[in-house]
């Protein structure tokens, strides 16, 4: 048998791994230690969790009553409980050793909605059960933690499945915007909090049918919602759904009285709605407009139409002719994108660079804070490739340099380099900032078609005087270019 005060310390072990995790996570040289720290900590919270609920917790005098319906005390349960963990981490090691870098925020989608589903089940049956112990007098307070609980789930749960499906273009990007979409929003909330008045006042079936009514009007919420969300917005959909998993898990701590829980989740939520004000500083948006939607078109990973009617020809490059380019350049700045993530070309650019800076070339990257299809997607790419972390830079920090650039190499990016963002208020990425690559003196696009990006828009970097399109596989073109710049 393990003392109590065994697991509690754990617990407070297992949030201050996760604040360091946090902490460690926040810069590319310390990531991997971070990645560390929440692993033992994860462990660490599974460990004591299920020596508290297989009943091998010594309790103090008078404790144990409160654990009494989280408990299991027979074998039979014990096994199912046993088979459900087993499988369940079977599965997550499956998905996560097989899924793309492309796929990443599809997956992160999708558990979101199992956060969210788990918060509506454990709640809606820990009312139903009465599995924790409430202090006298307490009930109502228990019950809004369950009603928060269920609600801000069922949010979750419908609106991470449409968000999976939009990530995965099985369904339109294109966003809903229904006449009075912001007072349907306001009459669902309205009625989610009248019913709650007859969830907390009222008892067994009556509470029961408030609870599942709210529950089906807060999944409509959450599929509105992120229904009408477009295209081009959806990175601060996958950040602002990972807040609200966030959520979700901290009012079931309240519920469960599991002050991990409580921190964990807290710590998820607060740390989602940052990066989702981060993403909307970089995409120049407003957090509030963002989740009232409306925004972006018609989206969801490349191809679409092209525009190119309207801007004249493009000018093109072949592999020799960039290789003499990257000869005669002193200052390069590569632009890395969504493109070059597919192509799988990061190790050999940075083969690439290691020559370029061989040849006394100055050689930096730029990197914008949506390229690729998840918040630091390059950022880590470049790190799997070992491309010095000097060299990284963000937009901010470079986008005043490129005037003073010999040559851009833009690697499958498209969106984060389109001047109609600056020069167009009509396009659907108006406002976003932009690195501003054409200001440099030549610009080669890798790419493999005039085929659009994300935001499903052309790009007249493409026709601009000095832009050289250099079409082909980012992973075969750059080989291409490594070859010629080491045959001489
Ligand atoms: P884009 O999607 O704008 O462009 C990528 C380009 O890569 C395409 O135009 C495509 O052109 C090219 N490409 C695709 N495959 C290859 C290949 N094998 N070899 C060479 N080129 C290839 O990507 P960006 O990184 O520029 O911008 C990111 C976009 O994604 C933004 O609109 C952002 O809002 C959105 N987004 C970002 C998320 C995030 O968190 N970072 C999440 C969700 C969306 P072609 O077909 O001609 O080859």
């Amino acid at each position: 048998m393990i003392p109590y005060g065994a697991i509690v310390s754990s617990y407070l072990v297992a949030a201050v791994l996760f604040i360091l995790s946090l902490g460690g996570l926040s810069t590319q040289k310390t990531a991997r230690r971070g990645n560390l720290y929440g692993i033992i900590g994860m462990a660490l919270a599974i460990a004591a969790t299920t020596m508290l609920i297989l009943g091998k917790v010594q309790f103090p005098e008078g404790l144990a009553e409160n654990f009494s319906g989280v408990l299991l005390n027979d074998s039979t349960t014990s096994t199912v409980f046993a088979v459900v963990i087993g499988l369940g981490a079977l599965i997550g090691a499956i998905l996560a050793a097989r899924v793309g870098m492309t796929s990443m925020p599809e997956l992160v989608a999708i558990l979101h909605s199992f956060v969210g589903l788990a918060a509506v089940l454990v709640g809606i049956s820990t009312y139903m059960g009465s599995g924790i112990q409430v202090a006298v007098g307490g009930e109502m307070v228990h019950n809004i933690e369950i009603y928060l609980d269920v609600f801000i789930g069922s949010i979750t749960f419908t609106g991470s499945v449409l968000a999976f499906l939009k990530l995965r273009g099985s369904v339109s990007g294109k966003p809903l915007t229904l006449p009075g979409r912001h007072l349907l929003n306001l009459v669902l909330v309205g009625t989610c909090i009248y019913l709650s008045f007859g969830f907390v006042t009222a008892d067994g079936h009556t509470a029961v049918q408030s609870l599942l009514w709210m529950t089906l009007i807060a999944g409509v919420i959450g599929f509105h919602m992120v229904a009408a969300i477009g295209g081009a917005d959806m990175p601060v959909v996958v950040s602002m759904l990972n807040s609200y998993s966030g959520w979700a898990a901290a009012a079931a701590g309240f519920m469960l009285k599991n002050d991990l829980l409580i921190v964990t989740g807290a710590l998820v939520g607060s740390s989602g709605a940052i990066l989702s004000y981060i993403m909307c500083r970089a995409m120049n948006r407003s957090f509030i407009s963002v989740i009232l939607g409306g925004f972006g078109t018609d989206g969801g990973g490349g191809g679409g139409s092209t525009r190119s009617q309207d801007q004249g020809e493009v000018t093109t490059f072949d592999v020799e002719e960039a290789v003499e380019a990257m000869r005669d350049a002193s200052d390069i700045i590569i632009i890395p994108g969504y493109g070059m993530a597919v192509a799988q070309a990061q190790h050999s650019l940075s083969q690439v660079v290691d020559f370029l800076k061989d040849k006394g070339k100055k050689v930096r990257f730029g990197i914008h804070p949506v390229a690729g299809r998840l918040p630091g997607h390059m950022n880590v790419l470049l790190a799997e490739a070992n491309v010095d972390y000097d060299l990284v830079l963000e937009m901010d920090e470079i986008n005043a340099d490129f005037p003073d650039t010999d040559l851009v190499l833009v690697i499958g990016a498209n969106d984060i380099v389109n001047p109609d963002a600056l020069e167009d208020p009509n396009s659907p990425i108006a406002g976003m900032p932009v690195l501003e690559v054409w200001k440099s003196e030549l610009v080669v696009v890798m790419k493999r078609s005039m085929g659009t990006g994300y935001a499903g828009v052309q790009n007249p970097l493409f026709f601009k005087d000095n832009t050289r399109m250099l079409f082909g596989d980012a992973k075969v073109v750059v080989d291409q270019l490594l070859t010629g710049l080491r045959s001489d």
